[in-house]
């Protein structure tokens, strides 16, 4: 650095010094994971300040979670050595939150106004819905929430979306019952989420005293993720820096490799209009990664490369240690095993020093967190599940174990009552009050009350046959429990009650998410001998509490972790139907599958010294193990910067160890784990052996890469397995 430099710039290389000190005029900094992104925003914010150009508010900063907001407004306060108050940071939606307060009655609102949470909107909207009689079948509301949402992401108002767009929904409806859904909001005094972009945006359009009174509060602009803005975000956005009479102050920088949801509406290409939008605009290229060893870039890097239609970036490891450890792919026999895995080789880390407030399991979808959950609890290492709530704490696994608690104990009437109107069956408070007096006059439980209200014909109507359908199931599920056992049971007790049919027509996006958590929990359910066993279980499992303030091991999915960073990442579940996801395999086409790639890179990239990838041979779906495929994204990771291990023992002794697990269940100690295969390879095979499988039997070569065999079964099965389960015969 240069004579007398201030400290916080002196330990800057001269790309990011330059995309710091060019403070005036339009900037964008594209640049890959880990050159320092976030630190350069972080850093400009403070130069901005020292260099007496600004008050700490008059800089808006954008960032992307509520997350990185408390962690750069910490950073910053590290910078000036003392804490910052009155600032402009946040994400886009708690900066308009706060801005739409202060004019909110010029879109009708006042000042109070409530932001409603998701639940609150779908009721709403069910309410407004009414008039129209939609076919609910095809329209459903949460569906039509959606719609209505995405138009809030692209900035249109019931005014401005246009009628060929309005006909592609709810039979032409849509715009209309957005109109009403709007006007009743403001009845209400209330907006939802999208609305603070959507009434924000629209103030500023169109009162020009007040975004004049921006342009000059606002002297910088300062956006974190860049790539991931929608539409009315960058609208926002734009409304605020092109500032007349005075330079666009404006400085982004994203990566467009980590774009990474567009299913929300964020549009890459936002990237690519910047320069047109603000002519003259700067554009800093940042090459020199601080974060990760060399392998751990090159895998990445080489994994991304097989990405169309890339801004193109290189990236160079800062790190001078070309002794850093490759990247270690672990392909092991089942998902259980994995989480035995992953748990153990966080263990071993720790145990050498490592803090577990340093390591990660980052996951694809919530489902697979299950796992993880309860080896480290029997393990006893502590972790928190971050941004996200436990497995067993979530509202599907809550109605279904309140389904299992009825049928293992008819007298449990908080379960009853949690299910009784799941799905609706037209059950509301007064009914509820009618069946409670039935059992209390009889002096049984609630349930058995509501059968024999039913059994005299004290119920009517449609509520009387949905109510019967209801007992019904609970009865025949009763029944099976005790001729086919536990799992066959649960899976018709969710299936008869509609239980499932309810998530499978709720078009919300989560809905998906949640049928996976259901899937996975009869998976844990075969862990067991009986549902007792299980049910006690998971309560054990629910009362492990955290000890707060220590350091913890996180787990979270990809999506959650973007921007963080950490010594240790392990990457589970790297196989076809999870990563890349089976929604986007079913989907086809190319646009997913490069988002999931992204995601992957994203993944790697957490990583400052090991990055541990795993795959299982095979995964339960429902009751039944089904072989899965390695992730296709494990082909195209360079091997100079891959180490891949077969983990387990031989297959004969596999199957024993399974077996006992299976008859044990998790919370008994299990046989120790076999020690590690050597590198497998498929060397000693030729195309035409006849070979033997554990699982599926004798059958014949038909193709061979390095580490897998294609194997023709008797069965008439084909399949592509790795070389170490099977035998030549
Ligand atoms: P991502 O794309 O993942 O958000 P990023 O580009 O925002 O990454 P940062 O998180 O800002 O990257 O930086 C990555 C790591 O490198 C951080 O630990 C940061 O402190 C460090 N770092 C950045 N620049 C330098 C530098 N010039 N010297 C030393 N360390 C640096
Ligand atoms: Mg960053």
């Amino acid at each position: 650095a240069p004579e007398g430099a201030p400290g916080y710039l002196e330990r800057l290389n001269p790309e990011q010094r330059a995309a710091i000190e060019t403070t005036d005029g339009p900037l964008l900094v594209l640049a890959g994971a880990g050159t320092g992104k976030t630190r350069v925003l972080t850093t400009r914010f403070a130069h901005i300040l020292l260099s007496g150009r600004a008050k700490p508010w008059q800089i808006l900063t954008v960032t992307f979670t509520n997350k990185a907001a408390r962690e750069m407004r910490e950073r910053i306060s590290f910078l000036l050595g003392e804490p910052v108050e009155g600032l402009w940071l946040g994400t886009f939606h708690a900066l308009c939150a706060r801005m739409l307060r202060r004019h909110a009655e010029y879109v009708g609102l006042t000042h109070g106004f409530t932001i409603l949470d998701t639940d609150d909107q779908l009721r709403l909207l069910k309410q407004v819905m009414e008039p129209w009689r939609i076919d609910t079948k095809r329209w459903p509301a949460p569906g039509l929430m959606g719609v209505i949402q995405r138009w809030k992401d692209r900035g249109l108002t019931p005014a401005r979306v246009t009628d060929t767009e309005d006909s592609d929904f709810a039979d032409g409806h849509a715009r209309a019952i957005y109109t009403a859904y709007q006007t009743r909001l403001r009845e209400l005094n209330a907006c939802d989420f999208g609305d603070l972009m959507l009434h924000v945006a629209e103030i500023l359009r169109t009162r020009p005293d007040v975004l004049d009174q921006y342009h000059r509060l606002f002297r910088y602009i300062l956006v974190d993720e860049y790539q991931d803005t929608n539409t009315i975000q960058y609208l926002w956005l734009r409304l605020l820096a092109k500032r007349t009479g005075y330079p666009s102050n404006i400085c982004c920088v994203g990566d467009d490799d980590q774009s990474i949801y567009s299913w929300r509406g964020a549009e890459v290409e936002n990237i690519l209009r910047f320069e047109k939008d603000f002519p003259g605009a700067q554009i800093v290229r940042l090459e020199r990664n601080y974060r990760s060893t060399q392998h751990i870039l090159g895998a990445a890097a080489g994994l991304i490369a097989h990405n169309d239609g890339r801004l193109g970036k290189t990236l160079r490891s800062g790190k001078d240690d070309a002794s850093g450890e490759k990247v270690l792919v672990t392909g092991v026999w089942d998902s259980e095993a994995e989480a035995r895995a992953v748990c153990d080789s966080a263990a071993s880390f720790h145990a050498k020093g490592q803090s577990l407030a340093e390591m990660a399991i980052l996951v694809r979808a919530g489902f697979q967190t299950r796992a993880f959950e309860e080896r480290l609890v029997q393990t006893g290492l502590p972790y928190r599940i971050v941004g996200g709530v436990r497995f067993y704490e979530r509202a599907e696994i809550r109605d279904a174990m309140a389904y299992m608690r009825i049928v293992n104990q008819p007298a449990d009437d908080l379960a009853f009552e949690r299910i009784i109107n799941v799905p609706k069956r037209g059950v509301g408070p007064a009914a509820l009050q009618k069946l409670h007096a039935a059992a209390r006059a009889r002096q049984v439980p609630l349930a058995a009350g509501t059968q024999a209200l039913l059994d005299e014909g004290g119920l009517k109507g449609k509520m009387a046959a949905q109510l019967g359908t209801l007992m019904n199931a609970l009865s025949t599920t009763r029944d099976i429990l005790t001729r086919e056992g536990h799992v066959v049971a649960v899976e018709h007790l969710l299936e008869e009650t509609g239980y499932l049919d309810m998530w499978r027509n709720d078009r919300s996006i989560e809905a998906p998410g949640r049928l996976e958590n259901l899937k996975e929990l009869v998976r844990a359910l075969s862990d067991f001998g009986t549902l007792g066993e299980f049910l006690d279980h998971v309560a054990l499992v629910m009362e492990h509490d955290e000890n707060a303030g220590d350091a913890k091991l996180s787990l979270m999915t990809l999506h959650g972790a973007k921007g963080l960073e950490f010594d240790t990442v392990f990457l589970p579940g790297w196989e076809e139907g999870v990563f890349p996801s089976q929604r986007t395999l079913d989907e086809g086409g190319l646009k997913g599958l490069e988002e999931e790639r992204r995601l992957a890179y994203v993944g790697i990239t957490r990583a400052r010294k090991h990055a541990l990838i795993f795959h299982a041979d095979r995964r339960r779906i429902y009751a039944n193990w089904q072989p899965s495929m390695p992730s296709r994204f494990l082909d195209e990771l360079p091997d100079e910067h891959i180490i891949r291990k077969e983990n387990g023992a031989a297959p004969q002794q596999r199957l024993n160890m399974t077996d006992s697990v299976f008859a044990n269940g998790p919370l008994t100690t299990r046989r120790r784990q076999d020690p590690m295969l050597a590198d497998a390879n498929t060397a000693s095979f030729q195309l035409g052996d006849h070979v033997r499988h554990p699982r599926f039997g004798v059958g014949i070569i038909i193709s061979a890469d390095r580490h897998h065999l294609e194997i023709a079964f008797e069965s008439g099965d084909t399949k592509r397995l790795l070389s170490s389960f099977i035998e030549k015969i």
